[in-house]
């Protein structure tokens, strides 16, 4: 059985990456999203076991200690992380998964997991970030200040990732991560098996 690609995508506040993953994963059906654990309280409209599991403190600390994540990290004052288990028999299984996480838990899965695909997205420019958190309507002009200052840091952290694709548009930064998974999926390292079944012919 081939094993499936584990797909990391980041990119600042404000790029669209949430709205990027969800249309990646809309129109790429075997694709599968690692849903995460996280200590905030659940925004309107989001349910538990679909958007996150949501968790007590003290819940996620015992997974913690019972090394029940691939990667952890606090952002903004929470913790957030990925549940090991259903990645590891996903991958096992030959599934494609998806982690949509922060760049500190990209750093430590990079550490971890050294063949998995490292997508950073990057905005047009910053200008343009700030334009499109400005028009979400929901930050002041502090806390506007402290992203776009965090985006200039994660952007630098973005070079360490494989890949960056740009959110010009959706649909275009959508085709450019499918591309990527396509020439992914061709790698000879990946393809053994391919190789031995076609020699057997
Ligand atoms: P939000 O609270 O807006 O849903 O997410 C805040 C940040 O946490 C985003 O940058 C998101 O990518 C990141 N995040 C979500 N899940 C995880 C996770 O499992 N691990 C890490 N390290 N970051 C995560």
């Amino acid at each position: 059985m081939k094993q499936g690609l584990l797909i990391v995508v980041s990119g600042p506040s404000g790029t669209g990456k949430g709205t990027v993953c969800t249309e990646l994963l809309n129109q790429t059906p075997d694709l599968a999203y690692s849903i995460s654990a996280t200590t905030r309280q659940p925004r309107e409209g989001e349910v538990d076991g679909r958007n996150y599991y949501f968790l007590t403190k003290e819940k996620f600390e015992s997974m913690i200690e019972a090394g029940g994540f691939l990667e952890y990290a606090n952002v903004y004052g929470n913790y957030y992380g990925t549940p090991l288990k259903k990645i590891e028999e996903r991958l096992a299984a030959g599934e494609d998964i998806l982690l949509e996480i922060d760049t500190q838990g990209a750093c430590n899965v990079m550490k971890k997991c050294p063949d998995g695909i490292f997508i950073f997205l990057l905005p047009p420019s910053l200008s343009e970030l700030e334009r499109r958190i400005r028009g979400r309507g929901t930050e002041t002009e502090e806390s506007l200040a402290r992203r776009l200052g965090a985006a200039r840091g994660e952007i630098q952290i973005g070079r360490q990732y494989r890949y960056v694709v740009v959110n010009d548009t959706v649909d275009a930064a959508v085709k450019r991560i499918q591309d990527i998974l396509t020439a992914e999926h061709c790698r000879v390292d990946r393809n053994e098996s391919l190789f031995e079944e076609i020699e057997s012919k």
